[in-house]
């Protein structure tokens, strides 16, 4: 027998009513910040992500899955946003639209560990804004995030904030850092030891409790920022204040990825333990131009929706789908049925019949288990007389009506 692969789920229909719910809001609030859907392809060129993502990101060293055709290769996308900036540059949107809002929700894939809360193939929703390097877009952003999360009735949710600064900013932040790590290094894990010689940054993101510990005690200050980096971050501060919305500065945070400059942001969570992040964002000011696009400034950011399940408390009634359920009795009773089925669905009535040869009382049952509004009864009497017996299945009453009349009968 096969089974699915470790780190996927089968979401069965009882359990997609709640995922389209979750949709549903998500696609309501992005229109009402004016924001589009698109959809792109689920597999790209590798490249496109060690590119954007950094040759050196957790990603790129450990988490993508490569397909191998020929001399090409891909990935299955382990994340939205380089899919959504190739897109914008390969279909021009700089040209025809220039700053664009725009927002995916869809499977991604990472080769991860199988834990709790860490599914191989996850699904996003998320946004991109690109076109602008406007501090009040970070703001706005943020706000989005934020009443994404009101309407999922997540509460208790932390948003925390940081600046990264331009290149040269980051370089400085990377040297501090570097500086403050010397003669800790012993304390540090094997993994944090090659981060400290590529990219020291990510050590900030290390999850092992030897490192936290060292991490936690960093004294990282602020002056990294150069004057317009910082002037920058007090707008989208001032933004985000005006908005009255709870925000923490971390000093530590910086995101895993390379692409990420000024702002960056984490939503966490209590309920989720040491995987606490709901979902996270930034501004990516450079990563369009350097995938060979124009240079404009960019932000966005994405929620998982299966962390989201584990803290939302959206309530979902399965709606009542006012199911009129055929039971017919006899050779040509049952010639009739196809027939019937799709006038009443021509009709703009919901109707199934019986496909597993049950007796009269087994097919009630089953009509029953299905939450039936009426059973429809037809037999060799009902045949004669040209009638159907209606059974509503919510007072119990039964009748016969006009073939004629049925659709009219069924609507009221
Ligand atoms: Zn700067
Ligand atoms: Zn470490």
């Amino acid at each position: 027998m096969f089974k699915r692969i470790a780190g996927t789920k089968d979401v069965l229909p009882e359990e997609v009513v709640r995922w389209q719910k979750i949709e549903a809001i998500a696609r309501n609030i992005f229109s009402l910040y004016n924001y589009q859907e698109i959809r792109p392809p689920l597999i790209e060129e590798a490249l496109l992500f060690n590119r954007s993502l950094g040759q050196t990101s957790e990603i790129v060293q450990k988490q993508m899955f490569l397909i191998k055709r020929e001399k090409e290769v891909y990935s299955l996308r382990p994340e939205g946003t380089a899919s959504v900036v190739r897109a914008y540059i390969e279909n021009n949107l700089d040209k025809t639209s220039g700053f664009m809002k725009l927002y995916y929700i869809g499977p991604m894939f990472r080769a991860e560990r199988p834990q709790k809360g860490r599914l191989r193939q996850f699904h996003h929703i998320g946004c991109e804004a690109i076109g602008s390097s406007d501090a009040d877009l970070d703001a706005e952003i943020i706000s989005l995030a934020d009443n994404l999360l009101k309407g999922f009735s997540v509460d208790s949710y932390k948003i925390k904030i940081n600046s990264l600064g331009c290149p040269e900013d980051k370089k400085a932040l990377t040297q501090n850092l570097q500086k403050s790590l010397t003669g800790k290094l012993a304390r540090l894990c094997a993994d944090c030891h090659t981060r400290f010689k590529n990219n020291p940054l990510r050590i900030l993101d290390c999850k092992n409790e030897k490192c936290l510990e060292v991490i936690r005690k960093l004294e990282i200050k602020d002056a990294y920022l150069c004057p317009e980096c910082k002037a920058h971050f007090n707008k989208v501060k001032e933004g985000l204040d005006s908005l009255k919305i709870n925000y923490e500065i971390t000093p530590h945070l910086v995101r895993g990825l390379d692409y990420y400059n000024r702002t960056v942001f984490e939503v966490s969570h209590p309920d989720l333990g040491a995987q606490d992040a709901l979902g996270a964002g930034g501004r990516y000011d450079s990563l369009a131009k350097q995938l060979g696009g124009p240079d404009v400034g960019a932000v966005g950011f994405a929620l998982g929706i299966e962390r989201l399940f584990l803290v939302s408390s959206v309530k979902c009634q399965v709606s009542s789908k006012n199911l009129v359920y055929i039971i017919s009795l006899g050779e040509e009773a049952r010639r009739q049925n196809l027939k019937l089925l799709d006038n009443l669905r021509k009709n703009g009535i919901t109707s199934d019949t019986d496909y597993e040869g049950k007796s009269l009382k087994g097919a009630m049952r089953k009509a029953n288990d299905l939450g039936a509004r009426y059973v429809l009864i037809i037999g060799e009497d009902e045949l004669k007389k040209n009638v159907v017996t209606l059974k509503d299945m919510v007072s119990g009453e039964q009748k016969e009506a006009k073939s004629e009349d049925l659709i009219k009968e069924l609507r009221c």
